[in-house]
């Protein structure tokens, strides 16, 4: 029964035809990222104390995939690190060398009003209090997560980490009632042509049956997407899920540029009266400094651009001193999933969980969903450990896990931040601040709970609407970004996040519509995905008339950020796992 949700990977009828390893798990993880990491470690946590207990298990086998060619290569974040799930999955973390930067001791958050000048907040707002957290780069984090995992050996429970490999779609069984159920995902081919064809190096994707799967893909999953299709988990959600982009930078600079353990969060410019984002600059070290703006993806304008906001933020008098005689080292750029309780879909379903930012646990205004993930992550691994201790791996008792989950302090926090961004998502009006206090003493009340709000798809604008003209080009309206100093154009960044593909295979970004709606989008839209896109890979090429015939994809660029699957207006991409192991290489990020 497989192929009940639509395959948009590239498929071959030679490579349909092929007779496929089958390997057998009895937990499988697909995901490298802190949810799946830390709940592989508490599912461990959990097996060991049940047989301290005395309880018998059989032989256990669990495997864990990540697409990244090194567990940790495909992992963005800030990031301030609230360390209260890790601490309870791991309460010795800091003597197992956790890769912390430092601990925050000082923060200011800035208003900035314009170009040259900005205020700074007398007092923190509460959600934005970070004393003592962890300073990290998570893709450290993740890579330190793994090791310690491999370290670790419990009798009769073997692991697999497995990075370099794709999940590429998902395989269905029907249970005893007839509803598909989760059977486990088949892996990316690898070595295939542009067109499909297998080539000589060619290694053909294997089966991974399992009692349970665990999608941990993160922002916006390609199976998430197949997951909805087949069992229309966001049903019962009050609203669609929705997103943020981030871009980063991270810096060498010259010792004193930043006090160590010094966090900035500030916005306003170079935002664009009404949109809604923000930066962050936090201190890695002595030395090092994490530069990056958030931008959320339900704007109205077609020519939103975090990349150019980023390189503009850098250029602000309050900001620029933190960069000045230093050396840009990585850049990268990601979706955030921020819509939070309301956003939620079905945690469990036959066969599987979804965990983390997969399944919006997201506290956008904390802007922090590491803690959030990783509580998911132990919530499914405690309900997987009583279905391995049990045997039974029903839907009923796999749903104990979304109870568990809402029920812990996670729920709470996200209940209690249910309305974020519901309250922002016009702009931080004076009703906004007004909303946002009101919030804040009521638990996450508002007039009107919930807010509701919509599909950051839907809400692109036609540039006439926008700009009050037909036919403005991005290059009519940009603030003009010096490709020198501080600054660096997409294409010099994307060199420094390391990205690589393989350019022979088959291009992993798929125009599903057609390109005929992407020449009408460019007369009316002015193509936004040759705009958001963090890497450059969208081009069009007008002719003397200023005629275009197609977008032009340059994949290889990608940095798989996700952002044009979510926010392409006509919804005409859709973003499918390249090869194993191609992609950005994140080491600092
Ligand atoms: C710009 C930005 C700033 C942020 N700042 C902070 C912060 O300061 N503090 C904080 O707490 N949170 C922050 N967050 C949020 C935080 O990073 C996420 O909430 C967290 O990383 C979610 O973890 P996850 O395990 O769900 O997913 P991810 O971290 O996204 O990991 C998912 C993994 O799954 C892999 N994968 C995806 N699809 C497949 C597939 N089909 N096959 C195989 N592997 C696959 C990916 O390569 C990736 O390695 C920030 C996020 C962004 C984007
Ligand atoms: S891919 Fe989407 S955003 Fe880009 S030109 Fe086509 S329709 Fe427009
Ligand atoms: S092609 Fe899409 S997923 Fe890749 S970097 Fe650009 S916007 Fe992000």
């Amino acid at each position: 029964m497989n192929g009940l949700g639509t395959n948009w990977s590239s498929r071959h009828p030679k490579r349909e035809a092929i007779e496929r390893e089958v390997l057998d798990f009895d937990v499988l993880y697909i995901g490298g990222g802190p949810s799946n990491l830390i709940s592989l470690w508490h599912l461990l946590n959990q097996l060991e104390e049940a047989k301290k207990k005395g309880k018998t298990l059989p032989p256990i086998t669990i495997g864990l995939i990540e697409k990244g060619d090194q567990i940790g290569d495909h992992i963005f974040s800030g990031a301030v690190l609230d360390p209260k799930a890790l601490e309870e999955a791991m309460p010795d973390y800091l003597e197992r060398g956790f890769p912390t930067e430092g601990c925050v001791q000082r923060e200011e958050v800035w208003l900035l009003t314009s170009e040259r000048q900005g205020v700074q907040a007398p007092i923190i707002p509460p959600f934005l209090h970070n004393i003592g957290h962890h300073i990290i780069s998570l893709s450290k984090v993740c890579r330190w997560l793994a090791s310690e995992i491999e370290k670790r050996s419990v009798e009769g429970i073997d692991v697999m980490i497995l990075p370099g490999f794709s999940a590429m779609k998902i395989l269905w069984e029907q249970d005893g009632s007839g509803t598909p159920r989760v059977k486990g995902v088949q892996t990316a081919d690898k070595g295939v042509d542009r067109e499909g064809n297998p080539k000589s190096n060619f290694e053909p994707g294997n089966f991974l049956h399992a009692k349970i799967t665990i999608f941990g893909e993160g922002p916006r999953g390609h199976l998430s997407r197949e997951l909805e299709e087949v069992l229309h988990l966001q049903s019962t959600s009050v609203n669609p899920q929705v997103y943020e982009m981030g871009v980063k930078e991270i810096w060498e600079v010259p010792e004193g540029n930043i006090e160590e353990g010094f966090v900035l969060h500030s916005t306003g410019w170079p935002l664009p009266q009404g949109e809604i984002g923000g930066s962050w600059v936090y201190a890695l070290g002595k030395n090092k400094v994490s530069i990056g703006y958030v931008v959320s993806l339900d704007s109205h304008d077609p020519f939103i651009d975090g990349h150019a906001v980023l390189q503009l933020f850098k250029t602000h008098p309050k900001i620029a001193p933190f960069l000045h005689g230093g050396k840009m080292l990585q850049y990268g750029g990601k979706a955030l999933a921020i819509g939070g309780w309301y956003s939620m879909p079905q945690l469990a379903f036959p066969g599987g969980m979804l965990v983390g930012d997969a399944a919006q646990m997201v506290n956008a205004a904390r802007l922090k969903g590491i803690h959030l993930a990783m509580k998911g992550g132990m919530s499914a691994a405690e309900t997987i450990a009583d279905c391995l201790l049990a045997n039974d791996f029903s839907f009923p008792q796999l749903e104990k896990y979304s109870e568990r989950f809402m029920e812990s302090w996670a729920g709470v926090e996200l209940y209690t931040s249910r309305n974020f961004h519901g309250i922002v998502q016009h702009g931080l009006t004076p009703s906004a601040f007004t909303k946002l206090n009101v919030a804040l003493l009521t638990n996450g009340w508002v007039p009107g709970d919930p807010l509701r709000v919509n599909k950051d798809a839907a809400q692109t604008e036609t540039t006439e609407k926008y700009y009050g003209k037909k036919g403005v080009k991005y290059s009519d309206v940009q603030d003009l970004i010096k490709t020198e100093g501080q600054q660096f154009s997409k294409l010099d960044n994307v060199y420094a996040s390391g990205t690589q593909h393989d350019e022979h295979q088959p291009c992993h970004l798929k125009i599903v519509k057609g390109n005929e709606i992407c020449v009408e989008c460019y007369e009316e839209k002015g193509a936004p995905c040759t705009v958001f896109c963090p890497a450059q890979v969208y081009e069009m090429h007008p002719d003397a008339l200023g005629h275009v015939k197609q977008v032009d994809i340059a994949f290889s660029n990608c940095v798989h950020c996700k952002t044009c699957d979510i926010k392409c207006p006509e919804e005409n991409v859709i973003w499918t796992p390249p090869e194993g192991g191609g992609g950005p290489k994140y080491t600092l990020c």
